[in-house]
């Protein structure tokens, strides 16, 4: 009975202890900010989903006059490459949202380590070109098609001047896969954010204005995404209270200097959470049927 009792009590005191040192540095760190990104667009579509998500980023319940960054499929025709799509282009630009290169390729969506190191080159060069004479300034962030990556695209983003920015969160609505979109999004969601959680505990996101960026990644040509914007916005702040993720006052950025700000230091580590595998991981690494690391760029391997 006496050595139940002992044990009882060390074990509280040891539970006290341990919930101490889990919960009093993670108090003490700063909160999350959200970093949306948005890849593919502009799009075209003739409902303008580019343009119905920046209405919403601009006007919703949340926090009005959330900023983005636009990774653009910038002279595709079907995108950048047309008269319409310079001119959302350049409206996203004059709201004060940053551009970044997804694709600078006439040929399109084409992951970058499928190009020869002179086609590459070209098009980080012509697609830099085609964003800034829409949006003057230098182009900062490159979102490579597909997220997938090598040294030597790696390489071809430096010479460019162009620094690589994957994403933490996925709302998986790169693909339309219909009704699964919606039913499963808030759960999935909360699963990242869960990890975003436990990697803000670990101490391993970096601090960037007295928060840590959390990058989320989201894609302007979905009409779902469209049309849910601002309950993604929600989600996003719900699930983070549910989990009790500190969020900055702000939770997400509302001006393109403290956003690139924020994007320039992740993308300095080259470091993200992943709930899972690595979003940038080719699916066939993914399944295990061909050479690579599936948790390239991971924070922790999980
Ligand atoms: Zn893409």
């Amino acid at each position: 009975m006496i050595d139940f009792a002992r044990t009882l009590v060390l074990s509280l005191l040891m539970g006290t202890a341990f919930g101490a040192l889990a919960q009093s540095p993670a108090t003490s760190l700063p909160p999350v900010r959200f970093l949306l990104t948005f890849d593919d667009g502009p799009s075209l579509w003739t409902d303008s989903p580019t343009v119905t998500i920046r209405q919403q980023l601009a006007h919703n319940p949340v926090m009005p006059g959330v900023k983005a960054l636009f990774f653009v499929q910038a002279v595709h025709k079907n995108h950048g490459g047309s008269d319409a799509g310079q001119r959302l282009m350049q409206e996203a630009c004059a709201e004060g949202h940053v551009l970044g290169l997804h694709s600078g390729s006439p040929r399109g969506h084409i992951p970058h380590p499928q190009f020869t190191p002179a086609e590459l080159a070209e098009s980080l060069v012509v697609g830099n070109a085609a964003i800034a004479q829409q949006c003057p300034g230098t182009v900062q962030f490159v979102r490579p098609p597909d997220w997938v990556y090598n040294d030597t695209t790696l390489a071809a983003y430096q010479a460019a001047g162009l620094e690589m920015l994957q994403a933490d969160i996925s709302v998986n609505d790169g693909k339309i896969y219909g009704w699964t979109v919606s039913m499963r999004r808030r759960s999935h969601i909360h699963a990242g954010l869960e990890k975003v959680a436990q990697a803000r505990r670990a101490g391993l996101l970096p601090e960037v204005d007295g928060a840590f960026p959390v990058i989320v990644a989201l894609h302007d040509t979905n009409r779902y995404t469209a049309e849910h914007m601002t309950e993604y916005l929600q989600i996003l702040v719900e699930e983070s209270a549910d989990l009790g993720l500190p969020l900055a006052s702000q939770p997400f950025y509302t001006d393109a200097q403290s956003l690139a700000r924020a994007g320039h230091v992740r993308a300095q580590k080259q470091l993200y959470v992943c709930a899972g595998k690595a979003l940038s991981a080719p699916m066939l690494v993914r399944l295990g049927l061909a050479a690579g690391d599936p948790y390239k760029g991971c924070f922790v391997q999980n």
